[in-house]
């Protein structure tokens, strides 16, 4: 069988898993090509460039120094079994497991859910703009099943809205909070968009990117309901 495929790794964050002192480690491959991408040298399943081994050596030399190792990528579930079974080796470890997710894969999800203690899922857009955003027609209603299949669980976890005012308006945030409210969803994170890599004929300034984190009633609109709501700007 194939080792697990590593891209890339932070040492250290104290933001990529809630209230613990966390690893982040970035398999390849990636089911989609969002627009907005900011690792795109990750998204082919090549080989990574980090030898699993050490890696898990060195992660040994982290225990009572770290809390959490994060998995992360492009999009960690794509390598199947292998990432879970890397992602056990390491929870043995005594780290609490973390994945971000763009939830393309909820079966694989639900293999992984013994040993993932928490998970920050991404919801990109609403239905009708995910596929001109990912360029997969099946991302949303997977994305869908696994939030479903993740709230069953019963952990925690937070989902994620990145707002790239090219494929979403406030209308379209108002939207995806009520879905995530009618679920009982409790905690929701707004990420500002980056612009890392934009075409000239369709470029987006301060100004539309700052329209969902300046109005107060907007914000105020969204956070009903949820126990914690954190604006990432
Ligand atoms: S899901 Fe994440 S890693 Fe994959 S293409 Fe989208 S932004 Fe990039």
């Amino acid at each position: 069988m194939r080792e697990v495929q590593i891209g890339g790794l932070v040492s250290f964050t104290t933001i990529d898993y809630p209230g613990k002192l966390a690893a982040v480690l970035f398999l390849v491959g990636c089911p989609l090509r969002c627009a907005y991408c900011s690792n795109p040298h990750l998204l082919s399943p090549n080989d990574g460039e980090y030898d699993p081994n050490r890696v898990f050596d060195w992660l040994k030399s982290r225990v009572g120094k770290l809390e959490a190792v994060v998995f992360s990528g492009g999009e960690a579930l794509m390598q199947g079994d292998v990432a879970i079974e890397y992602m056990r080796r390491v929870k043995e470890l005594g780290f609490n497991i973390g994945l971000h997710t763009n939830g393309f894969y909820p079966e694989t999800l639900a293999r992984a859910a013994d040993v993932v203690d928490w998970i920050g899922l991404d919801f990109k857009a609403t239905r009708e703009k995910y596929p001109d955003l990912t360029k997969q027609h099946i991302a949303y209603d997977n994305m869908i099943r696994s939030l479903d299949t993740w709230i069953e669980t019963g952990k925690d976890f937070e989902v994620r809205v990145t707002c790239d005012p090219r494929f979403i308006t406030k209308d379209d945030l108002l939207e995806i909070a009520e879905i995530l409210r009618k679920r009982g969803v409790k905690n929701l994170a707004i990420q500002k968009y980056i612009p890392h890599f934009e075409s000239d004929d369709n470029k987006t300034d301060a100004a539309m990117r700052n329209q969902f984190f300046e109005d107060a009633e907007f914000k105020a609109k969204i956070g009903s309901g949820f126990t914690s709501v954190i604006w990432r700007e």
